[in-house]
């Protein structure tokens, strides 16, 4: 194997990260991709759940429950979509 100088490999790693980033921003690569768990749309009620656990019985924590469309009113799946989807 022939030995990089360490600048020379540091450029090709920055080249390298260069193009998975110009890759990534022309496929439009999402971290969160559009779900009704991000939509405008999404309604929900909040309540507050006590863990069961031992170690979080004492905790109360927001739990968003019922979720549902707020434009057809019917109940979804928060990572499902629909062609109707908003960004927030
Ligand atoms: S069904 Fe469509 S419009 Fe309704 S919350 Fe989900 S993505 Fe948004």
């Amino acid at each position: 194997m022939p030995h990089v100088p360490p600048a020379v490999a540091q450029a090709q790693r920055y080249a390298e990260a260069q193009r998975y980033t110009e890759a990534r921003n022309a496929q439009r690569y999402r971290l969160r991709p559009d779900t009704c768990r991000n939509c405008a749309h999404l309604q929900y009620e909040v309540e507050h759940i006590r863990g069961t656990k031992p170690w979080d019985q004492y905790e109360v924590r927001p739990v968003r429950t019922n979720p549902r469309c707020g434009l057809g009113d019917f109940p979804v799946v928060t990572n499902a979509v629909c062609d109707r989807h908003k960004s927030q």
